[in-house]
């Protein structure tokens, strides 16, 4: 068996395993995990410093995720925007592909956390041809996202296949992939995968890290894989309350990803799902956040901050607002906070 099979077999799943191992009182997660599973691969176990940490709190169930009662199973109308099965056709030009309903690791925070790693979320050889199909019969979609679940849990062999399929679909420009495990299982990015990602390009990777503690040297190792097979690398992060809802943590985790060649793409303010409500914070604080981190640091290591707006409205940008006055000169305060002005109308030099 390979290395990152065996450190998955060695998952956490029970809160007897927690309890046992951080010598607390776990029993009232049992009716947690009735509802969402849990699963803790050994290495993102080994990342928790501390109960109650950054990595803890996106990984260990909390007994809040069954107190939800704000929150709704599918706030972003996935199901509704499936014209089959484990494919969302949102906006017109890309859709989204779900290959897998297994990850490395159950986020707490998971979007799709009503049906992934659940019998409720079924995918099979006939869901994903069918989502081929229509990716090739609609042919103004120009780019696939494929996501789950995480699509590197599948093995070489099924991804080749997959990826092989849609290469062959002419209108299909560019292929995208979702995947944490980057982050949560760095030893699954091996060179025998790279070798059969860099066959498909144009291929991206988007990734998914949360905060500082994640950027360790296996995941180093994993991003510096990637990227030699040519790979652009971005990072879809969501701002978590106690996990990563400060802008010196947040600095320094988009200045890391900067270094291992990740561009920060989205920072995601959490969305309305249920089970999840305990992770959300205000717009204002992800804003002001923004506004701390913009000019301060390279640009490169600045995402858009966007919501994803429930019932499928799709992403929105939130950005601080700089504009004062919108007359024939355009006013507005720079990072600094200094009034600054650009005349619109003025005549020529
Ligand atoms: C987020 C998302 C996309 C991709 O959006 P981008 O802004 O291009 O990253 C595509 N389809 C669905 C359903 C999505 O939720
Ligand atoms: S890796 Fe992604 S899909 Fe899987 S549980 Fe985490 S957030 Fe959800």
């Amino acid at each position: 068996m390979t290395q990152w099979k065996k450190i998955l077999q060695k998952s956490v799943t029970s809160p007897e395993e927690i309890a046992h191992r951080f010598e607390i009182d776990c029993n009232v997660l049992d009716t947690v995990l009735a509802t969402f599973p849990m699963r803790i691969n050994s290495y993102y176990l080994g990342l928790i410093k501390t109960v109650g940490d950054p990595i803890w709190k996106q990984a260990v169930p909390d007994p809040k995720e069954i107190r939800d009662s704000v929150c709704m199973p599918d706030p972003l109308a996935e199901e509704d925007l499936s014209p089959i099965p484990n494919l969302v056709h949102k906006y017109p030009d890309r859709v989204l592909f779900l290959v897998t309903n297994e990850c490395a690791m159950y986020c707490r925070f998971c979007t799709r956390k009503r049906k992934v790693g659940t019998a409720r979320m079924q995918i099979t050889q006939d869901t994903i041809q069918a989502g081929i199909d229509y990716i090739r019969d609609n042919k103004q979609i120009r780019e696939v996202l494929i996501s789950g679940g995480d699509p590197l849990l599948l093995t070489d062999e099924k991804l080749d296949s997959i990826l092989t399929r849609l290469r062959s679909i002419p209108t299909l420009e560019v292929i995208r992939i979702g995947t944490r495990v980057p982050c949560t299982l760095p030893m699954r990015v091996t060179k025998e995968l790279t070798a059969v990602l860099k066959k498909h390009h144009p291929l991206y990777i988007n990734t998914h890290f949360n905060h500082p503690d994640e950027l360790t040297q296996e995941a180093a190792r994993a991003c510096n894989l990637l990227a030699d097979a040519g790979i652009p690398l971005g990072c879809q992060t969501v701002l978590l309350k106690g996990v990563n809802d400060d802008s010196e943590t947040l600095r320094s985790l988009f200045l890391g990803l900067l270094r291992l060649r990740v561009k920060p793409y989205y920072l995601f303010q959490a969305d309305l799902t249920k089970g999840t409500n305990h992770f959300r914070t205000h717009t204002e604080s992800g804003i002001a956040i923004m506004g701390q981190l913009i000019g301060n640091i390279s640009g490169m290591a600045i995402p858009t901050y966007a919501l994803d707006a429930p019932d499928g409205g799709g992403k929105i940008p939130l950005t601080p607002d700089y504009i004062v006055d919108k007359g024939d000169d355009l006013r507005f305060h720079n990072y600094l906070g200094k009034l600054c002005t650009y005349p619109e109308n003025g005549d020529p030099l």
